[in-house]
């Protein structure tokens, strides 16, 4: 039965002429296993409802007394979270975004790792989502959106070359909702002294599904402060087309699941391309994700793609290589112009 529930509220249901999908958890308890007594049995559905969710939602659990073990160890993640969110524990990496034409750095992606004090750097997969569920993703954007804004700012000072660097945030979808946003992204400029021009606020999909009067509304307030807007891992998620154009977008992100067949054959790349051509067609710009290969800076270039990221460039470095990188940018110009003023001089 909870395998039929769970299948009937996946499909996409109309409410006010939207489209919407729902997601269940069930928590089922047993009589037998957990006694007569309903406050009980209430009380060991719920932690096999959380058990449920906890191994991603759209699921089911029965009710065993190992469970429980999963729901204190959640509790204590959480905590632990919360602590680490209050210390800072936080550091946030950048994933330099390259012009396809001319291989230079033109844009950072932040993106946060958790300094663990036992289990060391860990990667945004390993708490994202706790982050978002117990909605101390709050606080946590904040600060990214501070530091970032902070960094880029002082990356253009240093490395006058890199003047118009922009920095690209993730803003997660509850940050999104929540209605101090306008605020955060207003004072983490002020304080950084960063041009909004060079923010760049990247949401996903799932942002775009909620409702669409309050998203547009907020996403006007947002650019009325001179941010710009990436749909991140465009294509993926569950939004249609036409959506595109009611939302004041400048860029889409194109996901590595479509760059990955990039070069390799023509079907392989063609989500790519279509996502590429879908840009040109409605004047956004178009990031390429995830670029590992050669060849798929070859296909990505010949689609019309400006600009990428991915390993084949650089991963996500700390901030001092960041600056190694810019700096020894930098030194490449120079050198170029003093060979560009000696051959002037021989002339
Ligand atoms: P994303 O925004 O799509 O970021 C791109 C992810 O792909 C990053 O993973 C990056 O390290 C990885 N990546 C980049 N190039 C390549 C490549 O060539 N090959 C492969 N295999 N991977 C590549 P990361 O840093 O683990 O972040 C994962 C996700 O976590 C991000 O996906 C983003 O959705 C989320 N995230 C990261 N930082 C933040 C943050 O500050 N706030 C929020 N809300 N979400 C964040
Ligand atoms: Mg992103
Ligand atoms: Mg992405």
């Amino acid at each position: 039965m909870a395998e039929r529930i769970i299948e009937e509220l996946r499909l996409p249901m109309r409410i006010a002429d939207r489209e919407v999908q729902a997601r269940v958890s069930i928590g089922i308890a047993l009589s037998p296993t957990v006694g007569e007594n309903p406050a009980d049995l209430l009380q060991a559905a719920d932690v096999a409802m959380y058990a449920a969710k906890g191994r991603g939602k759209g699921r089911y659990e029965v009710y065993h007394p190992s469970l429980q073990e999963a729901i204190t160890e959640r509790l204590e993640r959480s905590a632990e979270l919360q602590r680490a969110v209050e210390e800072r524990e936080f550091v946030v990496y950048y994933q330099p975004i390259v012009s396809l034409d001319t291989d230079q750095t033109v844009g950072v992606e932040a993106l946060v790792r958790w300094r663990h004090p036992e289990r060391g750097l860990l990667l945004p997969s390993e708490f994202i989502s706790l982050a978002e569920e117990t909605g101390l993703i709050i606080p946590l954007g904040r600060w990214v959106l501070q530091q970032a804004c902070r960094q880029a700012r002082q990356w253009q000072l240093d490395h006058p070359i890199s003047g118009r660097l922009r920095v690209s945030v993730n803003i997660s979808a509850r940050h999104f909702q929540h209605d101090g946003l306008v605020e955060d992204v207003s004072s983490a400029l002020k304080a950084g002294g960063l041009d909004p021009e060079n923010l760049i606020l990247e949401i996903t999909e799932s942002v775009l599904v909620q409702d669409a009067d309050g998203v547009v509304a907020r996403m006007r307030a947002l650019k009325q402060l001179g941010v710009a807007f990436a749909i991140d891992d465009f294509g993926t998620g569950y939004s249609s087309l036409s959506y595109l154009k009611r939302f004041p977008i400048d860029i889409l992100k194109v996901d590595k699941s479509f760059v990955d067949g990039v070069g390799d054959s023509r079907e392989n790349g063609a989500l790519a391309e279509a996502v590429v051509q879908l840009g040109h067609t409605l004047h956004l710009q178009t990031v390429a994700e995830g670029i590992e290969e050669p060849r798929q800076v070859e296909g990505l270039r010949a689609f019309g793609c400006q600009f990428g990221q991915g390993f084949y460039y650089a991963k996500a470095l700390p901030p001092d290589e960041i600056d190694d990188l810019l700096s020894r940018r930098s030194s490449d110009q120079l050198s170029l112009a003093a060979a560009a003023i000696s051959e002037e001089v021989k002339g």
